[in-house]
């Protein structure tokens, strides 16, 4: 059997980066406080945990005098966020990727025009939270077609549309033309990462060439998530898994050619897991 892995697999640099910061800030010798999992990898979030690293789920947790550090993760927050933080005393680290970064510019740009902001992205996603705050708190968030429909915009309202980082250029390109039949002045931004465009693309060209493809992450994960449909989309057999665990043997029977590919946020050691339990 042969095993074949995707040319762009496992942590992107946005991760890739936050992963670093947050590991030296664990050995600085101050409280380390994450607010929600600083990537969607439970193997990684608990490496931080053992790290010394503490996980909140608001700053309400935070004990005030703390003098702690307060990591923002790679999905990044909304500006709210910041002023709290600061409010506490806490230091704040910030590993929002730049790519992120970019999209909260451009939601700020838009809403402060005056322009509606409408969001391509999944609803309960962290990144598409901290953009809903970015643009003001008034940004629609659309994940499909059932949501566009009940849409209706005055002639002159202004609105503009913008990419969570991790969509698929396709759905996104997609929804953006409805809209515009709805919006026809739309501005429209594509603000999906370099990483995820061409993790997607080498994912789905593997998929075509293998007769099953192991699609390796976090079920937390966006982005892992959509590599999961566009291998699925090929046709080819795609199974989805967490950890080396969760592999059937009777995936196996019957087939030559498998193929790999792994969301943003998992680590390499994970990949070589699978890829040793498959040999
Ligand atoms: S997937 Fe893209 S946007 Fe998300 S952390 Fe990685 S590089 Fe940044």
């Amino acid at each position: 059997m042969e095993i074949l892995i995707a040319q762009h697999a496992g942590f992107c640099e946005g991760v890739e980066r936050a992963y670093r910061i947050a590991l030296q800030q664990t050995q600085a010798g101050k409280p380390v406080f994450m607010l929600g999992n600083l990537v969607h990898n439970s193997q990684v979030v608990e490496k931080f945990i053992k790290a010394g690293a503490k996980i909140v789920n608001s700053l309400d947790e935070i004990p005030k005098g703390s003098n702690g550090i307060l990591l923002i993760s790679a999905h990044g927050v909304p500006p709210v966020i910041y002023e709290r933080a600061k409010g506490l005393e806490l230091e704040i680290v910030d590993t929002t990727c730049p790519w992120v970064k970019k999209a909260q510019k451009i939601a700020k740009e838009l809403a402060d025009a005056g322009c509606l902001v409408i969001i391509v992205g999944d609803k309960g996603h962290k990144e598409v939270q901290g953009l809903v705050g970015w643009s003001n708190g008034k940004a629609i968030v659309v994940e499909n077609l059932d949501d566009i429909n009940p849409l209706s915009f005055s002639p002159n309202q202004k609105v503009g549309v913008l990419a969570q980082t991790t969509q698929s250029r396709e759905h996104f390109k997609a929804m953006a033309a409805e809209l515009k039949k709805k919006a026809p002045s739309l501005k429209e931004f594509d603000t999906i990462c370099g990483a995820t465009a061409k993790r997607q693309e080498t994912a789905a060209e593997l998929a075509k060439k293998v007769d099953l493809m192991l699609v390796i992450g976090d079920k937390m994960s966006a982005n892992t998530k959509r590599l999961t449909e566009l291998c699925q989309q090929t046709g080819t057999k795609t199974h989805q898994i967490q950890t080396v665990g969760e592999m059937m043997v009777g995936w196996l029977d019957g087939k030559q050619r498998v193929g790999i590919t792994a969301g943003a946020s998992t680590p390499e050691w994970v990949i070589k897991e699978v890829v040793a339990k498959l040999a």
